[in-house]
């Protein structure tokens, strides 16, 4: 458990120290077996895995919560059915999991009361984003979104055309600088733990793309 190690520094001649835990007897019970076997871990369920996850993520127990995150990639839809708060899951633990997670398997969770799935989602986003084969870009003569890849095969009708050292005429889009995917997509900004309500009701409905510039 790395989190004790600046309490349990080498120099320091201590025999035996005091720790007291605050936490389900059950899911310490777990931890202390996993402990002196984690080779062989205890078996995890539906209904434990969420506190052994946060428990091993305080702990800086890497491992561990790897474990954890691949046993709920499987296991997530049973989990969505208990009454279980996943508010307390981190940030950090849900990018873990949505790479673990291809979208569609997101898409087809279970998740009414959206316990869940919108945090999923931004994280997927993000996580895609961040791979600058993704990167998106908006055109300042057309107004279309487009990656890097598509500026080589996508012609842009409005573009001034130029001519291409073969003699081609050619009219690639040019990104608008000021354009910013985080201002255009609110979604994939850090207030997505705001209800989804709230966050639609901050985009007016017929607003135009060009209100985002
Ligand atoms: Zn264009
Ligand atoms: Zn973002």
């Amino acid at each position: 458990m790395a989190y004790f190690a600046p309490y349990l520094g080498d120099d320091r001649r201590v025999d035996e120290i005091d720790i007291s835990v605050h936490c389900d007897v059950h899911i310490f019970e777990w931890l202390m077996e996993y402990i002196h076997q984690p080779a062989k871990p205890p078996i995890l369920d539906a209904g434990s895995v969420i506190s052994v996850l946060i428990s091993a993520d305080f702990l800086q127990m890497k491992p561990l919560t790897k474990h954890c995150i691949e046993f709920l990639r499987g296991a997530l839809a049973e989990v969505l059915r208990l009454p279980i708060d996943l508010s307390c899951v981190s940030d950090n633990l849900l990018g873990e999991l949505a790479l673990h997670l291809e979208a569609d398997e997101i898409e087809r969770l279970r998740d009414k009361k959206d316990k869940i799935a919108s945090r999923l989602y931004t994280r997927k986003l993000e996580a895609h984003l961040a791979d600058e084969a993704n990167t998106l870009h908006r055109c300042a003569f057309c107004s279309r979104i487009f990656t890097p890849a598509q500026r080589n095969w996508e012609q842009c009708p409005r573009a001034p055309p130029l001519l291409d050292f073969r003699g081609n005429v050619i009219a690639e889009h040019v990104p608008n600088r000021q354009w910013d995917v985080h201002r255009a997509f609110p979604v994939c900004e850090l207030d997505m733990c705001a209800p989804a309500t709230a966050r639609r009701s901050r985009r007016p409905a017929h607003s135009s793309p060009d209100d985002d510039l």
